[in-house]
C-alpha cells in the first residue's frame, strides 16, 4: 500500500494535489477506483474512505485499488461545502477537466488522468451540512 499525494505545480497558478492511496494486490485483476470528497462537505464518504484504507491494510486483494479520501483539500479546509474556494466553480461539473484551465479544471483533469486506467470508477457523493440525506 502507497500512500501518495498527487500533485501538479506550475508556476503563478494554485497548486493542484489531492492524496491517492494505491493498493496493489497479491493476484491480478482488475482496477477500481474510489473517490470520496469532491464535495467537501460530504463527510460520509470521506470516512468510509478512511475505514476500507484500515480495512484493506490487512485484507488479501485481487488487483488493483486506487483511494482519493478527499478530493478537494482546500475546500475541505475552508469548509466549503459545494463550490472550491480557489475559483468558486462547482467541480463535479467540470468532468473530465482542462489542464489549461482554471483550479477546478485542472484539479478534475488531474484526478481522470489519475483514475482512467481504471476498470471501475465510484465517486461517492452524500447528503451535506444542508441536505437532510441519509
Ligand atoms: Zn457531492
Amino acid at each position: 500500500m502507497k500512500k501518495l499525494v498527487v500533485r501538479e505545480e506550475r508556476s503563478a497558478e494554485p497548486v493542484v494535489e489531492f492524496p491517492l492511496v494505491d493498493i496493489r494486490g497479491s493476484d491480478d485483476g482488475p482496477t477500481v477506483a474510489i473517490t470520496a470528497g469532491m464535495h467537501a462537505g460530504e463527510y460520509a464518504g470521506v470516512l468510509a474512505m478512511l475505514k476500507l484504507i484500515s480495512a484493506l491494510e490487512t485484507a488479501r486483494v485481487r488487483g488493483r485499488v486506487l483511494i482519493v479520501p478527499i478530493l478537494s483539500v482546500r475546500a475541505f479546509y475552508a469548509r466549503n461545502m459545494q463550490l472550491s474556494p480557489i475559483d468558486q466553480k462547482e467541480v463535479h461539473y467540470v468532468w473530465p477537466g482542462r489542464p489549461a484551465g482554471s483550479y477546478s479544471d485542472r484539479l478534475i483533469d488531474l484526478l481522470f488522468r489519475t483514475v482512467r486506467v481504471a476498470n471501475a470508477v465510484v465517486d461517492l457523493h452524500s447528503g451535506e451540512l444542508v441536505q437532510e440525506l441519509t
